[in-house]
């Protein structure tokens, strides 16, 4: 799933790409420059369990292009959707791509993790399950099913 959405965000960016170019010979304001410089990827992650790997806008807790957000409950990895972005002047157009296990401190995809007051990989949380309240253990189960379906 988090992988079909990075595929559109990047259809997209490549569509945005021909735009701005497209862009840059009628407007010479420079006002599409700071954007573009605003929009690098920068961050290099890699999801540890199922080596998702991406480059990312953003790691940490307080994104400046979210609107209206105070902070992050954890170090989130993000990516901006730049179709979006453009259209709403970096509004909430984001995609959390993943974040880091509070248990052992990996950098692990959306997928491949649940968020229980903190992000937990599914090694740790499937070893901490019965710490968990029973719907959590629940979605622990369905994560660690989905992943065994993938591998075969
Ligand atoms: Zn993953
Ligand atoms: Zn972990």
């Amino acid at each position: 799933m988090l992988k079909f959405q990075i595929k559109m965000m990047e259809d997209k960016s490549k569509f945005l790409d021909r735009l701005t170019d497209q862009e840059k010979q009628l407007d010479s304001s420079g006002k599409e420059g700071r954007k573009d410089e605003f929009l690098e990827k920068t961050i290099p992650f890699t999801c540890k369990l199922c080596e998702l790997s991406e480059m990312v806008h953003y790691h940490g807790r307080k994104p400046k292009f979210v609107k209206n957000l105070v902070e992050f409950n954890e170090d989130a990895y993000l990516m901006i959707d730049p179709f979006s972005a453009r259209e709403t002047r970096f509004g909430n157009n984001f995609l959390q791509v993943g974040g880091d296990c509070s248990h052992c401190g990996a950098a692990v995809c959306v997928d491949c993790s649940i968020f229980y007051t903190r992000r937990f990989c599914l090694t740790c949380s499937e070893f901490y399950s019965s710490e968990f309240p029973t719907d959590v253990q629940t979605r622990i189960q369905k994560l660690g099913q989905g992943r065994k379906d993938m591998d075969k």
